[in-house]
């Protein structure tokens, strides 16, 4: 789960990260407001979950009242790649000298927390990973051991930061490495953290993912969810236990484990199709969340044909072939569903469904067959057979 910078900003103020003076706007007006208890000279910045806010036009400038509340109402009725902007968040503006990046997420072929950071900080930090690795300094963190003073120094020896300020950035490091553990967090990042013309240091942007998974161990953090800026389908898979992720293709996926549903993806293109989605109803679904995950994929209206797959272990075979024909009986889908059930009480399931209008498969490769092909009959009345 990401967060906003403005939820961000205030968990690095708790943690002792120097932010920039701040308050959220919904409105032009409240911006004006906000501005002129500031003094005036803001800057304004769309809260969207994308980065590049700034290139895109969601992070300006504004010298006076006036100026920022204009400067709100035009970011308030943008769209930053597809996101509406509900809300700008007011901050003091800074004076920069120089901008720099500090970063943690993890390194997966290193196993291990990775702190990341830069001399050159801003809009274009991907831009200088690819063309002056050089630039970019890692320092790997044991998280046994926590993160140790000579590593902050590493990092501020590498970014050739002034030593007078090696005390403070090593306070901030610390800091973020600190709500980097205790919140379950995969990425926090501060970008840029701001050099400024006064000599000190402070975030100016800020950005923190939570593992998901990690979410019931952190209600606070749950809370923070952004509903607004998520599919509002995703959402209410959540709800139900269901893993749902919608994406381009056409051919609707029900399939009980993760590993599964990657393998059912990955043979739908195999066999030229596009998936519409990953959907892992889990182990030991319920005729109940079977159903729901019917009505979730059959509410994309791209959706073509739905694959089932179903490897029964845990979850038993009949089980879901019971849940599937509660879910046909009230939904009544008007399209090709194809169906491959294998494993535990695979046989009763096929049966149970015998007298249905699914078409059954004896492989994936042929249940992912048979899917492509009615996938661009693209007939959407025609039942199955
Ligand atoms: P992002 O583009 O989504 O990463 O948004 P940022 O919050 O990082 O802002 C983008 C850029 O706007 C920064 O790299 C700065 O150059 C500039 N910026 C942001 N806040 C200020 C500020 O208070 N003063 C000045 N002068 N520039 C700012
Ligand atoms: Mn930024």
């Amino acid at each position: 789960m990401k967060l906003h910078e403005y939820q961000a900003k205030h968990i690095f103020s708790r943690f002792g990260i120097p932010v920039p003076k701040g308050k959220i706007a919904n409105t032009a007006a409240e911006a004006k407001q906000i501005a002129s208890e500031l003094g005036g000279s803001v800057v304004i910045k769309a809260q969207v979950l994308v980065g590049g806010r700034g290139l895109a036009g969601g992070v300006r400038l504004a010298k006076n009242e006036n100026d920022a509340e204009q400067l709100a109402a035009t970011i308030l009725g943008m769209e930053i790649k597809g996101l509406p902007v509900h809300r700008v968040l007011v901050d003091e503006a800074a004076s920069i000298r120089s901008e720099l990046y500090l970063g943690i997420t993890i390194d997966r072929s290193l196993r291990m927390p990775v702190f990341i950071a830069s001399s050159t900080g801003g809009v274009n930090i991907e831009e200088v990973a690819q063309t002056a690795p050089q630039k970019i300094i890692k320092v790997p963190i044991d998280p046994l051991l926590g993160m140790r003073d000579f590593q902050a120094r590493e990092l501020a020896a590498g970014i050739d930061l002034p030593q007078n300020q090696w005390r403070t950035f090593s306070e901030i490091a610390h800091n973020l490495w600190n709500i980097y553990v205790s919140n379950d967090a995969t990425l926090v990042e501060i970008n840029p953290l701001v050099l400024t013309k006064e000599n000190s240091l402070i975030a100016l942007d800020g950005k923190i993912t939570i593992d998901d998974n990690a979410l019931p161990l952190h209600p606070d953090l749950a809370e923070l969810r952004d509903l607004d800026a998520e599919a509002p389908e995703e959402i209410e898979a959540r709800k139900y236990g269901l893993t749902y992720i919608k994406l381009d293709g056409n051919i609707g996926c029900l399939v009980n484990g993760a590993g599964l549903a990657m393998a059912t993806m990955d043979i739908i293109k195999l066999q030229g199709g596009e998936p519409a989605n990953f959907l892992d109803i889990g182990g030991g679904a319920s005729a109940e969340r079977v159903a729901e995950a019917l009505h979730i994929i059959l509410a994309d209206k791209q959706v073509k044909a739905i694959l089932i797959n179903i490897f029964g272990g845990i979850t038993r075979c009949d089980e879901v072939a019971r849940g599937m024909l509660t879910a046909l009986k009230k939904i009544k889908p008007r399209l090709p569903i194809i169906i491959r059930l294998v494993g535990t009480n695979a046989e009763e399931g096929m049966q149970l469904l015998a007298n249905s209008h699914l078409t059954t498969a004896e492989s994936l490769l042929d249940a992912a067959d048979k899917a492509v092909a009615a996938s661009r009959e693209g007939n959407n009345g025609r039942p199955g057979k």
